[in-house]
């Protein structure tokens, strides 16, 4: 690991999960999820997400909480209204609409964990990863590929980035895991990311 590389996994005391709503995936991606929520409370970080109670959510919270870690929900009120929160979280946070609570699912947080999921989960991948690319937030960003399941995905974003659409910069953005147990190395890995982002988001025939 180069001290540019170093990340003082410390630092990182809050992450965010983006993860599947779905109740009808193969038992391997609830599983995944659930260890997901184990390996974080154990490394001590404390956990914010979108305040599920079943899919890949719940099962992550489930298994943060199984470990005495600290998990905490963004709502909006017409979710909460059908009942699908989680009811058992450290803290819940109910508020007005989709955005608002993903701004703040993403703003007091350290780092970022995306389990498998559909358009939800997509949103707000790329929502983190677009802040990073402009240097507004600049925390890890890793993806849990499951089965796979973020291959087909991975292969589009080298794609964007052969086709100059991105810069090969932005490659170091993301790190993906096989496993959660590979989670907090990951974090701790991270290549270094600051505001002076800006100065690449865009790509130019210096830094395609
Ligand atoms: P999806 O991957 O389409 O299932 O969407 C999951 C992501 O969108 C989660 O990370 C949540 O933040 C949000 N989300 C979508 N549906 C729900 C739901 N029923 N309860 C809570 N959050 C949800």
């Amino acid at each position: 690991m180069t001290e540019e590389n170093l990340l003082d996994s410390h630092h990182v005391k809050m992450v965010t999960v983006y993860a599947s709503s779905s109740a009808a995936l193969k038992p391997i991606y609830y599983d995944a999820a659930r260890r997901t929520g184990e390996v974080l409370a154990m490394g001590g970080k404390s956990i914010i997400y979108g305040a599920g109670g079943g899919g890949l959510m719940g099962s992550m919270a489930d298994g943060a909480l199984s470990k005495n870690g600290k998990v905490y929900g963004v709502v909006p009120e017409f979710l909460q209204d059908l009942e699908l929160t989680h009811r058992g979280l450290t803290g819940l946070k109910i508020v007005r609409e989709m955005r608002i609570r993903k701004q703040l699912m993403l703003e007091d947080s350290h780092a970022v964990v995306t389990l498998p999921g559909g358009s939800g989960t997509y949103e707000e991948l790329f929502e983190a990863l677009t802040m990073k690319r402009l240097g507004q937030w600049v925390g890890p960003i890793i993806l849990v590929n499951t089965a796979g399941f973020y291959d087909g995905l991975l292969q589009f974003l080298r794609h964007s980035i052969d086709e100059r659409f991105m810069g090969r910069g932005h490659l170091k953005m993301w790190t993906v895991v096989d496993e959660p147990e590979q989670i907090l190395e990951a974090i701790e890995n991270s290549h270094a990311w600051d505001s002076d982002a800006l100065q690449f988001a865009n790509v130019t025939a210096a830094n395609a």
